[in-house]
């Protein structure tokens, strides 16, 4: 247990109900993990690990709407983790704008995306309807931050009433 490079640190409590002796380990491990498709986290967000049956550590978000009944019934599976600093990694992620369908205003919202803030777009989808346009893009940021921060630039823009951010399904 000295896998100190690391930098991710990990409290983990488990106790499979097979047997009775009680396992605890507390040592900076950086553990392979996948992340949870129901809430698709990216650093900076709160997260837990999920010890799965079948496809290791999941990391989920603590907003997830899994994790009430995860944390409940499986509280022995679940790990506390922290995100590691990693400004190599990107996630994909989604945002969602409403607003009003107006001229350039989909050439205004892409000038921030990849033209002032350098964030790459995987997938964008708009439909208008009713003097309203409604805009699915899928992002890949680095972390929370550059999210809050593209979201708030979109939410500045003139005739844009909301930005939510969403989960993308990746094979959608
Ligand atoms: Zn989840």
């Amino acid at each position: 247990m000295s896998s100190r490079q690391s930098s991710t640190s990990t409290n983990m409590l488990f106790h499979p109900k097979t047997q009775s002796s009680l396992f605890l380990v507390k040592a900076a491990i950086r553990f392979k993990y996948t992340l949870a498709n129901c809430c698709k986290p990216i650093p900076g967000d709160d997260v837990f690990g999920f010890i799965t049956a079948t496809e290791g550590l999941k990391i989920h978000r603590t907003s997830c709407p899994n994790a009430a009944r995860l944390l409940a019934n499986y509280g022995h599976r679940v790990v506390k983790t922290k995100w590691a600093k990693n400004k190599d990694i990107a996630f994909l992620t989604g945002i969602k704008i409403i607003g009003l369908d107006d001229v350039g205003v989909i050439n205004k919202i892409t000038n921030i995306i990849s033209g002032d803030m350098r964030i790459n777009i995987n997938a964008l989808t708009i439909e208008s309807r009713d003097g309203l346009f409604e805009g699915n893009i899928k992002v890949y940021v680095h972390d929370k931050e550059e999210l809050n921060e593209l979201v708030s630039r979109l939410k500045n823009l003139r005739g844009i009433q909301t930005v939510d951010r969403f989960e993308p399904e990746e094979n959608k």
